[in-house]
């Protein structure tokens, strides 16, 4: 028998969630469809990230009604630090005198004394959005993927590997990276493998972290140690593919060493508080954000390098502008899967999407170079935003996503 309903999201990844709980507090009919049970997405050993969520984003969850949950689990950035590094030892060094500093009390009177973000580890807000879902009524079928697509004119109708058959007439794929649905769509993407893997883990440190993040650029990638609440750190630290396979495989006194190696003192004592994990760095920007009656959201269209952690921020971004696309083209009666409809949605994000991800990309290939010549002119770069005031602003305002053509939740209105 077909089901049908207003929307059907496939993927119930954090972008997938948080549109599929503001699409329904605007009172449509919302279904997921989700490959891997969320018993399994919340354990430890699932995903060992914890992502930097820009203050505009934690509104639009506080509106959501997830604020509660979150709040005790997240660690206020309060500051950043960015700057060249040279090994070993190269936090211990004196940093270059050419860094970026960014601290929240210089927005505050714009922010309303926000953080530059908040850090939360992904299993907790996995867990905080999933009970959401469920108090909101909304149906997650899981595990299960899609089998079969049929599109009508009016409709997107897709058949389950368990058997069901749904409708609706707009479909949003929220499968990350590698979504079936835009290939299914025939949307291309643009991207590549950046040679790099991330190594994530835990630490419990000594020294307190002050809510400071520091990101420290190495020749072999980004290094990056994030405060994280009970003071702990998740490190993200980028290495050729076989140097982050090596290091996830080492000893934990092994890594240890390592890591005391690199970043000497800086840290005080340091204890691993769990496993570690990898993940291979690529960019894979999608062409077109819909066609036909499918709209992709979050990684689906634009997964980045997380060099300035902005991936999972620009998903829910997303999440905010397509939801209020859709329930207000809802309110007026409109067709809610019809191109004039996601070509709003479309052209709301489609300039950041873009935009974002050719800087990160820039980003990466000019602080992973250890070209004499690129290494001065990236330091004059950092020196010359640091020392202009509202050069700085602007960069911590945008960090905290609070700039452009706002979409409601993203100011915490409701739609
Ligand atoms: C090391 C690292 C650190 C990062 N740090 C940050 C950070 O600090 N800040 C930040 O903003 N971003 C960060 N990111 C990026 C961020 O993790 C991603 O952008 C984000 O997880 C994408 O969320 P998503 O919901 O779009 O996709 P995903 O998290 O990939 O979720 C997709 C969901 O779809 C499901 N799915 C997949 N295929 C199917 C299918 N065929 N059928 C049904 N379901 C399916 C999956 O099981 C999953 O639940 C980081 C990334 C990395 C690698």
């Amino acid at each position: 028998m077909e089901t049908r309903h207003d929307i059907i999201i496939v993927g119930a990844g954090m972008a997938g969630m948080t549109v599929a709980l503001a699409l329904a507090k605007g009172g449509l009919d919302v279904v997921m469809v989700e490959r891997m049970p969320l018993s399994a997405q919340v354990e430890a050993t699932y995903d060992g990230r914890a992502s930097a969520i820009a203050y505009s984003c934690f509104r639009q969850w506080q509106a959501l009604g997830v604020g509660a949950a979150l709040e005790p689990l997240s660690c206020r950035m309060n500051e950043i630090v960015v700057t060249d590094a040279h090994l070993p030892g190269a936090a211990t060094k004196k940093p270059s005198p050419f860094f970026l500093h960014f601290d929240a009390a210089e927005i505050s009177d714009r922010s309303g004394d926000e953080p530059l973000g908040y850090m939360i580890e992904n299993r907790h807000t996995r867990a905080a959005l999933h009970e959401a879902v469920v108090a909101a009524g909304i149906r997650l079928i899981t595990p299960a993927k899609v089998a079969h697509i049929k599109e009508t004119p009016g409709q997107v109708v897709l058949t389950l590997d368990t058997g069901e058959v749904l409708s609706a007439p707009l479909v949003v794929a929220a499968e990350g990276r590698n979504s079936p649905l835009r290939e299914h769509a025939k949307i291309k993407t643009i991207g590549w493998d950046y040679g790099q893997s991330a190594v994530v883990a835990t630490v419990k440190m000594e020294h307190p972290h002050n809510h400071v993040a520091y990101e420290y650029f190495l020749s072999s990638g980004p290094f990056a140690i994030l405060p994280l609440t009970d003071n702990r750190a998740c490190l993200v630290w980028s290495e050729s593919h076989a140097k982050a396979k090596a290091l996830l495989e080492v000893r934990p006194e092994l890594f240890h060493a390592h890591l005391m190696q690199r970043f000497g003192e800086f840290l005080g004592q340091v204890e691993l508080t769990g496993p570690k994990f990898i993940y291979p760095l690529s960019m894979a920007l999608a062409e077109d954000m819909y066609r036909g009656r499918i709209a992709l959201l979050g990684d689906a269209a634009h997964g980045i390098h997380p060099i300035a952690g902005q991936g999972l921020n620009l998903g829910l971004k997303d999440a905010a502008a397509l939801a209020e696309v859709v329930i207000e083209a809802a309110r007026l009666g409109e067709d809610i899967g019809a191109e004039s409809v996601l070509e709003r949605y479309a052209q709301w994000r489609r300039f950041e999407n873009v935009s974002t991800s050719i800087i990160m990309d820039g980003f990466v290939h000019l602080f992973s170079n250890n070209n004499p010549i690129v290494r001065v002119a990236r330091d004059v770069g950092m020196g010359v935003v640091n020392a202009i005031g509202p050069a700085r602003r602007f960069f911590m305002e945008d960090a905290g996503g609070a700039t452009g053509d706002l979409p409601k939740l993203l100011r915490g209105q409701i739609i």
